[in-house]
């Protein structure tokens, strides 16, 4: 059985008796099931590659399946990055992300590396699927209260050279697999920002500031708050920063990927 899927049942739903995303087709466990038997049934009719080692017959393989590098251990209770003791790092200490905590499932490497760029320069949506089962138990395991999975949205520009935000790929699926609201329209870009790849610290974080605002429908409510990749956290916790604005009750954040200072913070 594909991963994600086996714990589906035992799962419980998110706490909100009168919430209509439980009956929601794309957010009952059963229509998840369905959604993926779908995935694998069209893999069989049509065989994809591997998105990150690019073998055929599987859309990821269990060469890549046995390779990521799943980022465990002691982290940073706060910006989760590893560390050798228990808490808050020394940076966070200094200056708190304005996010509760931030974790990702594997380290910015290779097979999640070549995966992640398949998904952001070519419009492959089964792949996205996939990084969403496969990270799903992760994500549930954090047992995180929240109550609606939100993608860090592309600027205006970049939303019409692409056509579509890669992140939203991996988290629409993800908030199917969790039983959440996917409200990607909750966070919107005020202005486009640069690329955030070889700017320090510092630079990353003043180019993010004030760059989202958050839509009303977060008011009271706990938020996670998603991206393909994090370095520093200083996107996520701008996001984080406008969610709390529009009176978010708690922000979580996640991503896929992380970029470790050992590796150079490069190709982020
Ligand atoms: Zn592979
Ligand atoms: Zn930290």
């Amino acid at each position: 059985m594909p991963e994600g899927v086996g714990n589906l049942f035992k799962r419980k739903l998110p706490s909100q008796p009168n919430c209509p995303w439980r009956q929601c087709l794309f957010h009952n466990p059963l229509s998840y099931k369905l959604y993926r038997a779908v995935w694998i049934g069209l893999d069989l009719i049509f065989p994809p590659t591997c998105g990150g080692c690019r073998k055929p017959g599987t859309r990821w393989c269990s060469d890549c399946q046995n390779t990521v590098p799943l980022l465990r251990g002691e982290v940073c209770e706060r910006c989760g990055l590893p560390q050798d003791f228990a808490g808050t790092c020394p940076t966070c200490k200094k200056e708190k992300p304005r996010f509760s905590a931030l974790r990702s499932w594997s380290v910015f490497t290779n097979p999640v590396q070549s995966a992640l760029h398949r998904l952001k320069y070519r419009r492959d949506v089964g792949l996205g699927d996939m990084l969403a089962a496969q990270m799903a138990d992760f994500v549930r395991e954090l047992d995180w209260p929240v109550d609606l999975i939100i993608p860090i949205p592309l600027g205006r520009k970049r939303m019409v050279e692409r056509g579509y935000n890669q992140v939203g790929l991996i988290a629409r699926p993800l908030a199917m697999a969790l039983g959440l609201e996917y409200a990607p329209h909750e966070l919107t870009r005020r202005r486009e920002t640069r690329s955030q790849v070889g700017l320090s610290k510092q630079a990353r974080r003043d180019n993010v500031r004030d760059a989202f605002s958050a839509g009303t429908r977060v008011k009271g409510k706990t938020v996670l708050v998603m991206d393909d990749v994090a370095t520093t956290g200083s996107t996520l916790s701008s996001g984080a920063d406008a969610l709390f604005s529009s009176g978010a009750k708690d922000v979580y954040a996640v991503t896929v990927a992380r970029a470790l200072p050992q590796h150079g913070m490069v190709n982020v």
